[in-house]
């Protein structure tokens, strides 16, 4: 089927021939056969690099009116709105911040792009654009089951479609085992492929070897005679200069950021910024390259993450993690896209980040720390990475590589990763904290108006479709009745059974808080009201919001810990909770870190010295930079509502 034959405007199909998309790969005409252009419903669980993008476009271009598109994350988001842009006579909006608005702005734009949280957020806060949409496209709609976003997914979406019954929805999936529960709970034809642009052989190593799926065998020969080396990481620094060998790239996935960056210095020994050889100078990462990231780096921030990341780039090698900033983190990401970069060893979030393709994946670790010890990572994560291998249009194929201990890991791996289907996607709407917070929605925004309203509204969700015996009634009731019991709803008067929110509550939700998070700011703010003026300092307003659900926890180790406790010692008067009142004292001793950092910050130290002192990367201080803004802001709203003056939290808000 070629672009041409589409029933898309000529200035489209030039377009699209323009980008080198001329006929349609199979996952796409079955997107098309399944009647994506003509307003029908679609669920497309296909790989990584099968031109989802396309199919998305697809539906937007032929629908009866504006669209929108939902993605997980921001710099995904950021990605796909800038394509969608680029289309001829297409006015894109964007907004994955803000999340007290209902973004009005947005209206009056051909395709929307936003994280599910922001549609969220905007419905509560009133957005009228969300009844004149014709299409709706959600990414990664497996995400259905984790259990953060998951319920925020699936209630969101079932909203959208209350609001707007005709609405088209094309949801896009990773390959997972029940395409078709996501299919029937959206009405939607099933378009299921296994189709790769470029063909993938995953393997496994042991012993000197790695085993193909395709039945094929690759020696790696490794000097083992060093004892103090690492044996699996010897193995993937071999794997990896084979890949940089011949004109590919690699990327190294470690469970840990200190096994990311420990691993980019190994590397980075070989030296990788180097001609490849094959001959092929579309692939080959050039000599040199690697000092021009180097420099770019340097001049995004000098923090010591920031100064090693620089070292190991001008080898041609990066490392990837949540601590770096998010400057450095996009920096590494398009000097891997343009070729820049041989080798990147990251944590397993990448794998689920923006589109960074490479010759050969090598996933070095495949279990990851919990609090208690070690896990397997899920198959769907692994698939994830190891989908990863093999750059459309530059490689003749893909690789992907875990490493094993020995023979009997091999067959351990082999069973639980290479022949092993994902897992099911099952939601995650019946715990008890998601649903108070959509309930609380649900009756804050009027959409239901008891608990017999709330239980209508989730009707159309994923769990209450694909639940034989969903029985919400009970969980809904619990939740209700401690939403009660928190001050956030309130019986209405008469004898219907009849829920509303109270103005604490509505505030609450419109600011997108959880529940939770709104109770503490509530006690935080009446305590502060019975404190001495000169006692409330903008540390009180960091330790209050800093000590909800809703912020990032900062990790305290032990040699911090007792000068944590000096210092909250010191500063008790100035602090909402006191010494012998918190019911868990670490998790708030960890708040007081937190609240302490942003203190400091807002005081003018800067990223370099609070990323030495508390030892947490530059990417952790700009995320609770981020979250505190966005909490004291609800922390300012809720002080509106229960009347109590405290200065301090506008003062530290605007010097954030
Ligand atoms: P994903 O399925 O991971 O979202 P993308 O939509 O980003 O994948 O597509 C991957 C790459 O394939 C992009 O560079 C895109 O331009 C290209 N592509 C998509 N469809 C086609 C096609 N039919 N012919 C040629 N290239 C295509």
């Amino acid at each position: 089927m070629r672009v041409a034959d589409l029933p898309l405007a000529a200035e489209y199909v030039d377009h699209f021939e323009g980008e080198g998309i001329e006929s349609l790969y199979p996952p796409q005409v079955a997107a098309v056969e399944a009647g994506v252009c003509a307003g029908d419903n679609v669920v497309a669980a296909v790989p990584t690099a099968s031109g989802k993008t396309f199919v998305a476009e697809l539906a937007f271009l032929t629908a009866d009116g504006p669209g929108l598109y939902v993605c997980p994350l921001r710099a995904l988001a950021r990605e796909k709105y800038e394509e969608f842009d680029r289309l001829p006579g297409v006015e894109a909006g964007i907004s994955t911040g803000d999340y007290d608005s209902a973004a009005s702005d947005l209206a009056g734009n051909d395709v929307i792009v936003a994280t599910s949280e922001k549609v969220d957020s905007a419905i509560r806060n009133g957005a009228e654009w969300v009844d004149d949409l014709a299409c709706v496209v959600v990414d990664e709609v497996h995400l259905l089951g984790s259990p953060g976003r998951g319920p925020t997914l699936e209630v969101t979406l079932a909203t959208l479609r209350r609001r707007a019954p005709d609405v088209q929805i094309v949801a896009l999936s990773a390959t997972v085992d029940n395409p078709e529960d996501i299919a029937a709970w959206l009405d939607a034809e099933l378009v299921e492929s296994t189709w790769r642009p470029v063909d993938l052989r995953v393997g496994v190593h042991a012993e000197g070897t790695v085993r193909f799926d395709d039945g094929t065998d690759l020696s790696v020969p490794v000097d083992a005679a060093d004892p103090a080396r690492d044996a699996d990481t010897e193995v993937t620094a071999e794997l990896v200069a084979g890949a940089v060998d011949d004109g590919g790239q690699a990327l190294a996935f470690v469970a840990s950021r200190r096994e990311a960056e420990s691993l980019a210095d190994r590397l980075a020994e070989e030296g990788f910024d180097r001609d490849g050889d094959d001959g092929d100078e579309r692939t080959d990462v050039a000599a040199g390259d690697g000092a021009t990231v180097a420099e770019g780096l340097r001049d995004a921030g000098a923090t010591g993450t920031g100064q090693r990341l620089t070292e190991v780039a001008a080898r041609g090698v990066a490392f990837h993690h949540a601590g770096l900033s998010s400057d450095h983190r996009a920096l590494v990401e398009r000097a891997f896209r343009e070729r820049k970069l041989a080798v990147i060893c990251a944590t397993p979030t990448l794998a689920a980040g923006v589109n960074v393709p490479a010759r050969r994946v090598v996933v070095r670790d495949q279990r990851r720390y919990t609090g208690e010890g070690t896990e397997w990572l899920p198959v769907l994560e692994v698939h994830q990475m190891c989908g990863r291998a093999g750059r459309p249009h530059l490689d003749p194929y893909g690789e992907a590589v875990l490493v094993a201990d020995d023979a009997d890991g091999r067959a351990e791996l082999w069973e639980r990763y290479v022949t092993a289907d994902p897992e099911r996607v099952e939601s995650k709407l019946r715990d008890p904290a998601a649903l108070r917070t959509h309930t609380l929605a649900l009756v804050a925004t009027g959409i239901a108006g008891s608990q017999a309203g709330v239980l209508d509204a989730l009707a159309g969700t994923f769990y209450a479709s694909r639940t034989s015996n969903p029985n919400l009634g009970g969980v809904v009731g619990d939740a209700v009745a401690s939403l009660i019991d928190d001050g956030l709803l309130a019986a209405t008067e008469g004898p219907d059974g009849g829920i509303e929110a109270t103005p604490v509550g509505e505030q609450v939700s419109r600011q997108y808080v959880t529940p939770d998070t709104g109770v503490r700011i509530v006690d935080g703010l009446r305590t502060v009201a019975g404190m001495a003026s000169d006692d409330v300092t903008e540390l009180t307003a960091f330790e209050i919001v800093c000590d909800t659900p809703d912020m990032d926890d900062t990790y305290l180790g032990n040699a911090e810990r007792a000068e944590i406790y000096q210092f909250a010692r010191s500063r008790s008067a100035e602090l909402t909770t006191g010494m012998v009142d918190a019911d868990d004292f670490e998790g708030w001793l960890e708040s007081v870190k937190t609240a302490r950092i942003l203190t400091e910050w807002v005081d003018g130290a800067s990223v370099e010295e609070l990323v030495d002192a508390y030892r947490i990367g530059p990417g952790d201080l700009e995320s609770r930079i981020e979250r505190a803004e966005w909490l004291l802001g609800a922390a300012d709203a809720l002080a509106d509502v229960v009347g109590v003056e405290l200065p301090a939290i506008g003062s530290a808000r605007s010097k954030l």
